[in-house]
């Protein structure tokens, strides 16, 4: 705990104060929410999952979706800001295990820490709201929802060759096996394959709709958007048989069916049905599929010959069969013609294994390259063309010759999309028991409505599925035949519990549904959503085809013009917070860094406002002691500046000659802080605050200063600041003698003043032009400044140049007025020559009246007496040299 200093400065103790403000806006139901409401605006963090303890990229996640629902709320708007726990999975089983207790009580204890940290770290959310995915309150629903997707048609079970993980016991989708030597997602072992019965939701059947509407999506990122285009991965193109000798037919599926010609061999994945006899009979085929089967990394080339040939029904040539694990066996068919002169992968195959090469497309008149820039013996050209080595279809258009050739071959046009259904089984105990009973009789059965939830029964310390093990719980009468019947032991993918919490969040407490349809058809969609950029594919896919599931059910009002068939309007993806070494922070590296002990030391204020100094949202940083130091100090400062106004000790004088000057600057920052604020550029909004309160600290100390000016700046300050530290903001409110809490204050709302840009621009230059002539000339120092406007005639000159049209000095000289200056105007004419963009200026009395202003800034800065001259008034010598938006300036030593 830091504790004051002894110094004059005043100093917050954040100990004493976090707390006492915390308790504060919970008396106060500040961030309660009625039911009531009309739409609010619903500001939502993807809730955590229940580690147990907040680390960094969660202090980053809450205080951006905090500090942008404490400013909507400051400026008037009702708000939905609610928290939750996303509580089942697998990693609190293993801290189970590991601890010798049992999931629940490990997760509830999580639960209870998080919540303490959350409310530590000053986040505001409405805590009636709460959500706990792991009560059966909650789950449930889950089970509910799953029987009425069953009854949707939208639930299947079959047989699948899935990925197994040895060390976790357990099925993973395809989105949790990670990178390309195939490892799970939570414990990086190594996945295998199994064959066995899984639940599996048909989202496939919402793959065109969840692809289309992207396009819609404008408030998410371009990036998030287009990952999940290619998970959805849909191809046009066509099937078409090639006949492989002692077995026939075989499909492929092409987007290239013009290169058909150029098929110089035929390629199947080593899972295809094809391979099964040729490894029979050829050993070093079988050799191949069981290194491609076993964890090894095989190269992208690698592939063996089988021995068999092909027949191109379009050349009637025959050409060989290759085993390579390039072709997927879950993309297209599972097997290939390969035309190495046109596809990349094939042609590295090819010169590999030494494979002929032929072109067949030449690129069309039009095209950015000639025939004579390619050299397809060297590198495929990918792009569509003209035909060529393609008997009677040279010359055809490859988009023509796709049609065609359809037809020609008996083939059929396909789409075919990467996307697979979404496998839920899961063969663990810690998630949602999928409401299912298996009767030797009737087969599958949904559990009834009255009868759920189906509630998990005591934990079972086993390797295998534990709710296979748990007899009693298993063994029920079947809901139709009354029968002898078990239940299904697997539980739900996680996924499933957060694919819809979003919807629980606005009727939490609802008994007989998952949520009040007519209250989530109002308060839906999520205006604004954060989380991170992991959760692009799985999290944010799964919830989009709830979502229309749901609305095609009429659970979500479809009836409604604006009918809700996206669940997120606006998505941002905060960056990471690596370690001060620049790496992401782990255990193992040792850079990770505790936000309990930063909230100890520092306190929450301090923590929050680094993380969001630090960077954009949507940007990496890394962890900066000096960072945090800094933020701490800026704090200090405005508790100093604030607290000593509060009590008096600034002697105040009404009426002062640069009140105007400091109004002006209020106002601006206002501005731009509600503008930074609304674009995310939370950054820029401190930045602003920063400059703010240092000019503040200037104007006490150089004047005294107007007291109702300055207490307009010191209540600016402290509220532009409060949605980013709202403790220390709070504590200081109190002491201007607030009426209510700074939570629930009104935001200043102010225009920025006309010109202020260009008059700030005006200012900074002509600072920076003094600095500089102090450098140059070597003036210790100054003791008179002299600035003066340039004349009207400049002005004038310049306004003529930005319109002239050629000939700059011709068009000034034409102006009676401007002639009459000679070859002074015409030599400033020659400066435009050439010159394109004008910077907007002011007229010569505004220039004079702005620079009047700022004279005392300039005073403080460099010791000396300004004088600022109008447009006619300076000395010759001086005005000669002064321009639109730069001054003549002369010092004196
Ligand atoms: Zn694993
Ligand atoms: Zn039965």
């Amino acid at each position: 705990m830091s504790k004051p200093e002894a110094t004059d400065e005043r100093r917050f103790d954040h100990a004493a104060i976090e707390s006492k403000w915390q308790r504060a806006w919970e008396d106060a139901d500040v961030f309660r929410i009625e039911d009531s409401t009309e739409d609010p605006a619903y500001i939502l963090a993807m809730f955590p999952y229940t580690s147990g303890e907040l680390h960094m990229g969660h202090v980053r996640n809450y205080t951006i979706t905090d500090a942008y629902a404490r400013f909507e709320r400051l400026r008037g708007e009702s708000v939905l800001h609610p928290m939750g726990w996303d509580s089942f999975g697998l990693p609190a089983e293993n801290a189970a295990e590991e601890r010798d207790t049992n999931p629940r009580e490990w997760t509830m204890q999580c639960i209870e820490n998080m919540r303490d940290q959350f409310i530590q770290m000053g986040f505001g959310y409405d805590w009636e709201r709460e959500v706990t995915t792991c009560e059966p309150e909650y789950y449930r629903w889950n089970q509910w929802l799953f029987t009425q997707f069953y009854e949707e048609g939208l639930v299947t079970r079959e047989g699948r060759e899935l990925n197994w993980c040895p060390d976790c016991e357990t099925v993973l989708a395809d989105e949790q096996v990670e990178g390309p030597d195939e490892r799970c997602w939570r414990c990086d072992t190594p996945v295998v394959t199994r064959e066995l019965d899984q639940w599996m939701f048909t989202i496939t059947e919402y793959a065109d709709e969840l692809l289309e509407a992207l396009d819609d999506l404008d408030g998410w990122p371009n990036n998030v958007r287009e990952m999940q285009r290619n998970w959805i991965g849909k191809q046009q193109g066509a099937s078409v048989e090639f006949e492989v000798e002692e077995y026939g037919p075989v499909e492929i599926f092409t987007t290239r069916l013009d290169t058909i010609y150029g098929a110089t061999f035929f390629a199947v994945s080593p899972g295809h049905a094809l391979v099964e006899e040729l490894a029979e009979e050829n050993d070093e085929v079988a050799e191949y599929v069981e290194r491609a089967e076993s964890e090894e990394e095989l190269a992208e080339t690698s592939g063996v010959f089988s021995g068999r040939y092909a027949t191109n029904p379009a050349t009637g040539e025959e050409i060989p069969v290759y085993v390579a694990d390039y072709v997927l066996e879950d993309v297209g068919t599972g097997a290939l013609y390969a035309v190495p002169a046109h596809d990349d992968r094939d042609h590295a195959f090819a010169v590999e294994h030494d494979i002929d090469i032929v072109q067949v497309v030449e690129p069309t008149d039009d095209a950015a390259v000639t025939a004579d820039d390619i050299d397809v013996q060297e590198e495929a050209y990918t792009e569509d063309g003209v035909l060529s080595n393609s008997d009677e279809f040279d010359g055809l258009e490859s988009e023509e010759a796709r049609e065609r050739f359809v037809e020609e071959y008996d083939g059929e046009f396909r789409t075919d999309y990467r996307l697979r259904d979404w496998l839920i089984s899961r063969q663990r105990y810690w998630g949602t028991p999928i409401p299912m009973i298996d009767c030797p009789d009737c087969g599958f059965v949904p559990v009834p409505d009255e009868e759920l939830p189906v509630e998990l029964p005591e934990f079972i310390h086993t390797t295998g599925n534990p709710l296979d093990a748990a007899e009693d719980w298993k063994h029920v009468d079947c809901p139709t035949c009354g029968g002898d019947a078990v239940r299904e032991t697997d539980t739900m993918d996680t996924f499933v519990d957060s694919s819809w919490y979003f919807l629980r969040f606005i009727s939490p407490d609802m008994e007989d549904a998952p949520f009040d349809t007519e209250q989530v058809s109002d308060w839906m969609p999520v205006d604004q959503y954060v989380g991170g950029i992991e959760h692009a594919v799985m999290h944010l896919l799964y919830a989009r085809f709830f979502t229309k599931v749901l609305n095609d059910m009429g659970m979500i009002d479809g009836k409604r013009s604006n009918s809700v068939r996206e669940p997120f309007t606006n998505l941002i993806n905060q960056g990471m917070v690596l370690g001060e070494d620049g790496n992401k922070m782990s255990k193992s590296r040792g850079n990770g860094v505790s936000p309990v002990r930063l909230i100890e030391e520092y306190g929450a204020d301090t923590a929050r406002l680094f993380v969001m100094e630090a960077a954009q949202p949507h940007k990496e940083f890394a962890w900066s002691p000096e960072g945090v130091e800094s933020a701490h100090q800026f704090l200090q400062s405005v508790y100093d500046l604030v607290s000593t106004f509060a009590a008096g000790d600034i002697e105040t004088e009404a009426g002062g000659a640069i009140d105007s000057y400091v109004e002006r600057e209020i106002d601006a920052t206002a501005a731009t802080v509600t503008e930074e604020y609304e674009a995310f550029r939370f950054n820029h909004a401190i930045q602003a605050v920063r400059d703010l309160v240092s000019l503040l600290r200037q104007y006490s100390e150089h004047t005294d200063p107007d007291p109702e000016t300055f207490d307009r700046g010191v209540r600016t300050v402290t509220k532009l600041l409060s949605p980013v530290t709202p403790h220390v903001t709070e504590e200081l409110w109190e002491l201007l003698d607030g009426e209510e809490l700074v939570a629930e204050a009104d935001w200043p709302e102010a225009e920025k003043p006309a010109n202020y840009e260009v008059e700030k621009r005006l200012v900074e230059n002509t600072r920076e032009d003094v600095r500089d002539i102090i450098e140059v000339a070597g003036i210790d120092d100054p003791s008179r400044i002299e600035i003066a406007v340039a004349p009207d005639w400049k002005h004038r000159a310049r306004e003529i140049a930005k319109e002239a049209d050629g000939d700059v000095v011709g068009e000034v000289m034409q102006d009676e007025a401007l002639r009459q200056q000679g070859n002074a105007a015409a030599e400033f004419a020659k400066e435009f020559i050439g010159q394109e963009h004008f910077d907007e200026q002011l007229s010569p009395d505004e220039e004079a009246e702005v620079l009047d202003r700022a004279t005392w800034l300039v005073e403080r800065e460099f010791g000396a007496d300004i004088v600022v001259y109008g447009a006619d008034e300076g000395p010759e010598s001086l005005v000669s040299k002064a321009t639109p938006g730069r001054p003549g300036i002369n010092i004196e030593q």
